[in-house]
């Protein structure tokens, strides 16, 4: 090969190579060499294992519903029926309920996330309650509804059959207010097993309950709200209480109840958190360490 066309092989190898090798540092994000992790960087991508992850429910949040489902066993509103949700304080569409077990053995294991029509994010292969529509109606009915109890508790069952209105008979249970509605599963729905096992049961019993606190279910049980874990717990456990004490009192003679008036001013007192956080603690002081 003579020195001129080795010289004119080695100027068009240049001319080529040359440019792209100049234009590799400016190549477009898409290129392998630009999505390598910089490891001068912390990658945005991966949670720091050591924050809590902020979607999901508080830590606090769990720990007071393990502690509500264990109390209204202990205080008898629940026996191995019956449940308690609070609303997800990161997502107003969804409520945490615990799977299908008897409240008095919930854990923080068994704490689930259901999603505004009552069905579980991740059910992880548990059994979810049949009446949890009964939450998924109310919470999307009522955005002021932070918690729900459903329950059969025994005293209330009669003023749910019999037309007598479950009404305040004393300022601990002010917030029944004029009396306590009752749902009655006949109207729209005829011949049931007596359970919410659906949104339309669901969003049924939601229109009784209307903006009370309480609402009890002809020949099966009742629903109480609260706007925090705390206020539904002490609703649900004064309402069984009230119901005990009216049931005595009809039996003495004609009852003198609050007026709808009294009942707003005292539940402004008894209704409020500095009043029922001392009972919760007491309650509580009952359960001990939960898991
Ligand atoms: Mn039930």
């Amino acid at each position: 090969m003579s020195k001129f066309k080795l010289a004119m092989i080695v100027a068009l190898c240049a001319a080529v190579v040359v440019p792209a090798f100049t234009r590799t540092p400016q190549a477009p994000a898409s290129s392998s060499a630009a999505s390598a992790p910089d490891p001068k960087l912390p990658d945005s991508k991966l949670p720091d294992p050591k924050l809590p992850d902020p979607k999901l429910p508080d830590a606090k949040l769990v720990e007071d519903l393990v502690y509500a489902n264990r109390i209204l066993s202990d205080q008898v509103v629940v026996d191995a029926f019956g449940h308690v949700s609070e609303r997800d304080d990161k997502d107003p569409n969804r409520f945490l309920l615990a799977r299908s077990v008897a409240p008095a053995l919930v854990t923080k294991a068994d704490i689930l996330e259901f999603d505004r029509n009552g069905e579980p994010i991740d059910a992880r292969g548990r059994a979810v309650y049949l009446e949890r529509f009964i939450h998924a109606a109310i919470y999307r009915a009522r955005p002021d509804v932070k918690a729900i109890v459903h329950s059969h508790s025994p005293a209330v069952i009669p003023f749910g059959v019999t037309g007598t209105i479950l009404r305040p008979i004393y300022h601990m249970s002010a917030f029944l207010g004029a009396g306590a509605p009752v749902f009655e599963i006949r109207n729209g729905a005829g011949m049931t097993n007596m359970m919410i096992t659906d949104n339309k049961l669901g969003d049924a019993l939601a229109k009784s309950l209307g903006d009370g606190t309480v609402v009890l279910m002809r020949g099966h049980g009742s629903v109480a709200v609260g706007d925090s874990i705390l206020q539904v717990v002490h609703r649900a456990i004064y309402t069984e209480v009230n119901a005990r004490l009216q049931a005595e009192a009809a039996r003495l003679g004609s009852i003198n109840f609050l007026t709808p008036e009294e009942a707003a001013k005292a539940d402004a007192q008894t209704d409020s958190m500095a009043s029922i956080s001392r009972p919760w603690e007491l309650w509580k002081s009952r359960i001990g360490k939960i898991d």
